[in-house]
Formats: structure tokens, sequence, C-alpha cells
């Protein structure tokens, strides 16, 4: 039976990360009751709109997660008339992963018995670096020791699952101060880590810093796209090492501790997304892959009760998805698999793209039905999920 994930977006962050470009920022509290009503709203109304739309949407809810955004700022009472709409919403079940994303130095202790309290499984941390300077340049509010002794109360609160975010390419990173962060991430016995290479986006301060050629972020620091390939490198053996292994380009976890939400992305099993700049897929009465979401804009989002663009995806962007958000994971794509949700000629129109990538050492087979990216594939993702789009059109 095909089970739910919730995503609620909380977008309010203490200050703003130089790097960040979400539609995260820091606004004032008096907008946080508003923002929780209009979720709670949002929580009520969606099964209505959904039948509007001919959707469909299980009734279990296996997974839960709270993205930001630092949805710990949000206070032990939101939280609860949070869970308490969720849990009257939809059926949670006892077993369901319900994950929080934390910035180290940030969680009262008030606001972690709420969590405990309130059936949250798995914390996961933004820290970033556990070298003090590159959290500090950067912005993040905390140090190593901060960060340590909040996965530490986190256990301690009977909170067991603990993930932990790290970025390769911060400004001033060597590759001694990134074997540091990895080696104390590997000592903390998380089960789950998370490793971002930096991607420096026009609208984050230090992109802006970057255009204009200033000093103040240090975005002249920031390492060469070879370098940053080099740390996410060794990143990848570093944590097989300590083991975490790699299940995506992205994830790295001890066994059966992968993001059980995340991994619904990248399967393409539904869930619903709630709250400013959050997306949703569900299917259709005809089994097509149906996509929505909200606006970026918080004001717009307090005002404007709509979803945007509910749209059945036609079969072949549906084909496209399945590939690029495939081969995201190690597991890979299964042809068998494609074969029966599409068809063997639409498969079969793939099957150069795939062989080109094979001759250029990104792709490689392996079980004779599997498809995987290798290590430079994964390197290069970018490059080659855009060889899976604009193929032919699907039968
Ligand atoms: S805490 Fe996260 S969401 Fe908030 S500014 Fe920093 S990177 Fe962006």
């Amino acid at each position: 039976m095909e089970m739910l994930g919730l995503y609620l977006s909380v977008p309010f962050c203490r200050s703003k990360c130089t790097y960040c470009n979400f539609a995260s920022n820091v606004f004032p509290a008096s907008y946080h009751d508003r923002y929780i009503s209009r979720i709670e709203n949002d929580l009520s109304s969606i099964r209505k709109r959904a039948k509007q739309w001919g959707a469909i949407l299980p009734q279990a809810v296996d997974s839960i997660y709270f993205g930001g955004g630092t949805p710990s700022l949000l206070s032990p009472a939101q939280f609860r008339r949070l869970f308490t709409t969720v849990r009257r919403e939809f059926a949670v079940l006892p077993t369901a992963e319900v994950t929080v994303e934390c910035a180290p130095g940030q969680i009262e202790p008030a606001v972690l018995e709420a969590l405990a309290e309130c059936g949250v499984t798995r914390v996961s941390f933004g820290v970033q670096s556990f070298v003090d300077s590159e959290a500090k340049a950067i912005g993040r509010l905390h140090n190593r020791a901060v960060a340590l002794e909040d996965i530490r109360r986190v256990q301690a609160a009977g909170i067991g699952d603990v993930s932990v975010d790290l970025i390769a390419g911060l400004p001033g990173q060597t590759l001694d101060s990134w074997y540091e962060s990895l080696g104390v991430l590997a000592d903390s016995g998380v089960d789950h880590a998370s490793i971002y290479m930096l991607e420096v986006d026009d609208e984050s301060r230090l992109g802006r810093e970057l255009l204009v050629n200033g000093g103040r972020y240090r975005a002249k620091e920031v390492p060469d796209d070879d370098r940053i390939a080099e740390f996410y490198t060794e990143a990848v053996a570093s944590l097989a090492g300590h083991g975490l292994a790699q299940y995506e380009i992205s994830n790295f976890s001890r066994t059966d501790c992968e993001s059980r939400h995340n991994l619904k992305y990248w399967r393409r099993q539904p869930y619903l997304g709630f709250g400013l700049d959050a997306h949703s897929m569900v299917r259709t009465h005809s089994g097509a892959a149906m996509r929505f979401g909200t606006t970026d804009d918080l004001d717009a989002y307090l005002k404007d009760p709509g979803w945007v663009d509910p749209r059945p995806l036609d079969r072949e962007e549906e084909m496209e998805e399945a590939w690029f958000l495939g081969l995201r994971l190690n597991e890979g794509v299964s042809l068998g698999a494609l074969r029966q949700e599409f068809s063997a000629s639409a498969v079969r129109d793939f099957l150069s793209t795939i062989a080109e990538l094979e001759d250029e050492g990104l792709a490689a087979f392996f079980d004779g039905d599997r498809v995987t990216l290798t290590p430079r594939g994964r390197l290069l993702s970018n490059e080659v999920f855009g060889r899976f789009l604009a193929e032919p059109a699907v039968a």
C-alpha cells in the first residue's frame, strides 16, 4: 500500500547565511502565528482540493519532514498545534519517520522537550563545517563545541536518529580543514550525513559579492570547481570508511538509516508540501503524477489561499523524471521496472543515451538490469541529467 509523506516548510531564520538562496529569511516573530494558522488551513483543506483536481491522497502517512529555514525557531506551542492538526487530518503511522531540521545553538530546552513529546524521531543539523572559522565566515551562529553538544542533547532527549549536513567548498576551506570536518562528523557517531558541493548563486550574498568583486564574505576564497570536486570525492571515501555508505548523490547513511522521506522524492512516491515554496507530487485517478507548489513570497502566501498550477505530467515528462530522479540514487534505475511502468519501446528510446554515458564513463550497468551513475557521473550529474531531456516522445 502506498504511503504519503508530508513536508512542512518553516522559512524563519535567525540570520541569513551568506550562501543561502532559499525562500527563508529573518521575519518578525509576529509572522509566526499567522503562518502556522495558514498551514493549518491548508492541512485541513487539502483533501477537498485534491479531490477537485482528480488527485488521490493515500490515507496513511509514514514520513513527516519539517524543513526550512530553521524549524527549531518555532515555539513549543506552535509545534504542538501543527502536530495536533497533522494527526487530526492524516493517519500518521506510529512507526512514521518524523524529521525536524535544526540549526545548532538554536534549540531551546522547551522546544527539544516538545519535539520529543510530539513524536519526532530524527533531527537533521545544518552544521556545514566543524571548523569554527569556516562556520563563522558563512554566517552560522554556532561553533564545533555547540554543534557536538546539541547532537548529544537531542540523543539524550530520546531522538535517536541524527543527520549532519556539511558543505564542500566553503570560503577558506582546504583539504586539511575538510578532513577535519569529516573526522569530527565520523567521531560524532551520527548515522546519516548530507554532503553538498557549494554552488554560488547570484541571489545569495556570496554570489552578489562575487559579481562586484567585494571582500566582506570572503567570496574570493571559495575553492575552485576542481578543488570542490576533490573534497566531495574524498568525502565519499572517508564516510564509507566510517560506515556511512553513499545512497544518493549528496546522502550517506548507516544500514537502514536512509532518510525515508527524502527517498520518496527520488523514488517518485507521493508527498504533500505545506507552507512557503513547498512542492507536492501525488497521483491522479489515471495514475499520472501530478505536481503543484506554493509561492515563495511570504506576504503573498499569507494572503493567497491557493496552490500554484496543479498539473498532471505527460508521459514524456514522467519518463524523464524517472531517469534523472532515479539516477540520483546509488541503487540506480531498473530497466525492467521502467518497461513495466511505461513501455519497452519508450525505454528503448533512451538506450542510446545510456550507451553514450557508458562510453564516456559516466554511467554503468549492473545485474543486467540496473543503470547507475559512476563516481564521475555523480560529479557531473547536472550535465548527465540534461541528456535525458527532450528525448523522443513516449509511446
Ligand atoms: S539556516 Fe538554512 S535556510 Fe536559514 S539562512 Fe542559513 S542556509 Fe538559509
